[in-house]
């Protein structure tokens, strides 16, 4: 198999807020000819594979699927939901928050974003006093990301929904858990989410190239009530096919449904519970790393509320250009890739340099991170970077908990 780049022996680690880490299950089930598209065991996989798919989102309503990435799934939901005209509320917690409002813009909506910074998460009570003063409920959605991977930060949209139950509004709450999917508790139903996306790369550990589109009863009826949509991402079909073909509207994502088999095999062998469990845990013991070596020296955590972090991602500061000789360091001499900072500066500002980040969803355990931290601690050391002392143990300690 090969090796990360320049690296010299051994496996590397592409830690890396996607594509993540795919299990080996996963890349094996995917290695195989091209499937029969019309009969036989590909169709035949499918009524199970909807089924533990809506098992990870925690739904018992619909699903559809797309051969795209995040953003295909983006342009998916609101093309479902949205006409021309329609307004829309974005409560933006980063670069994704503002992403999805933009994409809804250059579909004709009408956007509102409220925008809550890029270290802190949104406040449910100004996105319920936005619904209050449209007092002709001409909002149609609430575009909310659950974990905005550019800064790591982690909204409660359970909260989201109380507030904005409160004020009687009848706007759909949209959700997307692309990064937060598999990783960090999420529950559709029971959080009153109308539509969900999320993609195939993340805490689904299957290649980029799934996407899916959760939607419960009310953002059906939104769908119904619309003069027309756009006929490749109509999800009505895709959600209630009469034949294996119109699933994907069009030749499916053969190996990736394989791949995808696997990996839901692998989630619910663990377990829902113990999968958001185990990324807590891991999360932890990172974050009690970076929280000793933030003691001394310029490393910052962009989200200072270990509240509102996600399990999945974490969002770092360095002062430039600290950040990217670190990243080059560990992924040339360790073969272990860091994320690039997004969404923080411009990246032709020279302070881009300053900002990384580490995925650490779905396929992960705690050597995994001892090495992700080890590989950090030594890269500081190389560089000279300072930093604060005890940081592994401290995530040692955190692991051996479990
Ligand atoms: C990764 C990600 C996206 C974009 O997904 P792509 O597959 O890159 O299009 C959107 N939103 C969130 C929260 C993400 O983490």
């Amino acid at each position: 198999m090969p090796q990360s780049p320049g690296h010299p022996a051994g496996r590397g680690y592409l830690a890396i807020p996607g594509p993540s880490v795919m299990p080996e299950a996963v890349l094996n089930a995917m290695h195989r000819p091209a499937p029969n598209i019309y009969a036989g065991e590909l169709p035949d996989m499918m009524p199970d594979l909807v089924a533990d798919l809506k098992r990870v989102a925690r739904t018992k309503g619909e699903v559809a699927l797309y051969i795209a990435n995040g953003h295909g799934v983006w342009e998916a939901a609101l093309a479902n939901v949205l006409a021309p005209g329609d307004r829309v509320l974005v409560p933006a917690t980063g670069h994704f928050g503002t992403g999805w409002g933009g994409m809804a813009a250059a579909l004709g909506a009408e956007v509102a974003v409220l925008d809550f910074g890029k270290s802190a998460p949104m406040d449910a009570a100004r996105v319920a006093e936005a619904l209050s003063s449209d007092k002709e409920h001409q909002i149609k959605a609430v575009l909310a990301v659950h974990v905005d991977t550019s800064t790591s930060v982690r909204n409660d949209i359970a909260a989201l929904r109380s507030a904005m139950d409160a004020t009687g509004h009848p706007a759909l709450l949209m959700a997307d858990c692309i990064a937060s999917l598999g990783c960090d508790r999420f529950e559709m139903d029971a959080w009153g989410v109308d539509v969900m996306v999320t993609g195939s790369q993340k805490g689904l550990m299957v290649p980029p190239g799934m996407g899916f589109v959760f939607f419960n009863e009310k953002a059906a009826q939104v769908r119904a009530a619309l003069p027309r949509v756009s006929s490749y991402w109509d999800w009505t079909t895709r959600a209630h096919p009469e034949d294996f073909y119109q699933y994907w509207n069009g030749t499916a994502p053969t190996q990736h449904i394989y791949g995808l088999r696997a990996a839901l095999d692998m989630i619910h062998a663990e377990g829902m519970e113990a999968v958001w469990a185990r990324h807590d845990l891991l999360a932890r013991a990172i974050w009690a790393a970076c929280e000793t070596w933030v003691s001394e020296g310029p490393l910052r955590l962009n989200i200072a509320n270990a509240a509102h972090r996600s399990r999945a991602v974490t969002a770092l500061h360095l002062d430039a250009p600290l950040a990217t000789r670190l990243r080059d360091w560990t992924e040339q001499r360790l073969g272990l890739t860091l994320g690039i900072g997004l969404g923080m500066v411009d990246r032709d500002d020279p302070a881009w340099h300053g900002h990384f980040r580490l995925g650490h969803m779905g396929h992960v355990n705690g050597h995994m991170i001892m090495g992700l931290l080890g590989g950090m601690e030594a890269g500081m050391k190389a560089l000279e970077i300072p930093h604060g002392a005890g940081a592994l143990s401290a995530a040692a300690a955190v692991i051996a908990e479990h």
